[in-house]
């Protein structure tokens, strides 16, 4: 019979992994002993108590570990989560359960790294319009002259370990950084070579590129709006006419899309490239209509590279927890 680790001294658990994780990590789980359990449960069973017999869960961004949903889990006393943002977890319910709650906050940097530069590349030397127009039938040649990253202002809205990454590729590709986060260390950007600005604003009226890399709070929600997207120059700082361009790998919610889909019909904005949305999937956004809009289905952290950090990092998080260690990246 299994015995919960929450009443028994013992270092064997029973564990839910409800949005999927490598599979070497279950393998590796498994083989130290613990009953492992991969399935996906609608937030109406997890209300109803289907993670009541579990001692931890791993979730990534779908499965919402909200205050009722702790509430009804009384033997669990960990939640992971694969990834960075812990936006889906509410901690004070989990602290106030005794709930300790983990990420993984290093294994995915390099691959939003890369496809944060995707992006920025493919907005403004037009791949994403030109593969679908290329479909159509059509040889756009002309109407989809680009314009170069290099000699162009880049801004950050957030200069965190996803930022530095780009920054660091970005300034080999000819780009001038700039970075608004207030939390930072003055000292940290300059190792970048990033110009640290006092005011969001300054960014927005200094830089052509835009990409957002901040976590979504009640500051950050709806931080890029009109009024901030209307201050972005269009003209770099080469003196090129390269329009205005936003990218968002970080969380939907940050960016106002009916601000970028307003900025995008006005010509205020050249393109705009979201990996994230409001509501994820975005089925009926009329972003998607947009021929200068184009996104990616939520995939920074979907490489084969990442994943399998992402497991063996929770493996670790998961054995230190139940071996009565304090896991390295415990947020509360
Ligand atoms: P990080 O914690 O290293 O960096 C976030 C930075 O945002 C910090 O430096 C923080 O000071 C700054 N910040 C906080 N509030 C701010 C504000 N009001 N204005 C400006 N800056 C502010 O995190 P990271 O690992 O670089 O991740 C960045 C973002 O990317 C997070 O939102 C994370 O959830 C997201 N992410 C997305 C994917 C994906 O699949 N697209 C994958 C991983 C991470």
């Amino acid at each position: 019979m299994f015995i919960s680790f929450r009443h028994a001294q013992s270092n064997v658990a029973r564990i839910a992994i409800t949005d999927g994780m490598d599979k070497r990590a279950v393998l590796s789980l498994r083989e130290a002993g613990h009953e492992v359990i991969e399935q996906h449960f609608s937030e109406d069973d997890l209300l109803k108590g289907a993670l009541a017999n579990f001692d931890a869960v791993v979730v990534r961004s779908a499965t919402k570990m909200r205050k009722e949903i702790i509430q009804a889990s009384p033997s669990l006393s960990f939640i992971g989560r694969g990834g960075v943002g812990v936006d889906n977890i509410d901690i004070e319910a989990a602290t106030n359960s005794g709930v300790t709650v983990c990420n993984t906050p290093r294994a995915s940097t390099h691959s939003v790294v890369e496809l944060t530069i995707g992006h920025l590349l493919a907005s403004c030397r037009h791949i994403s319009r030109g593969d679908r127009s290329l479909r159509e039938g059509k040889w756009e040649k002309k109407i989809l002259k680009g314009t170069e990253l290099s000699g162009k202002n880049l801004g950050f809205i957030g200069f965190g370990r996803i930022a530095q990454g780009v920054a660091a590729v970005a300034k080999t590709l000819g780009m001038e950084c700039h970075a608004y986060d207030p939390y930072l260390p003055e000292d940290i950007a300059r190792q970048f070579d990033c110009n640290l600005h006092k005011e969001v604003d300054s960014v927005f009226s200094l830089c052509t590129h835009i990409t957002i890399h901040c976590n979504l709070t009640d500051e950050t929600h709806h931080l890029v709006d009109s009024r901030r997207l209307a201050l972005m120059p269009g003209v770099g700082n080469d003196g090129v006419i390269c329009g205005n361009h936003i990218v968002n790998c970080a969380r939907g919610g940050i960016v106002d899309e009916e601000a970028v889909l307003a900025a995008l019909e006005s010509n205020q904005l050249a393109s705009a490239a979201l990996d994230v949305f409001e509501i994820e999937p975005p089925s009926d956004n009329p972003l998607l209509q947009h021929p200068n809009f184009h996104g990616t289905p939520h995939i920074g952290a979907a490489t084969a590279e990442a994943q399998a950090r992402i497991g063996s990092e929770m493996v670790i998080l998961l054995t230190d927890h139940f071996a009565g260690l304090r896991p390295h990246s415990a947020l509360n």
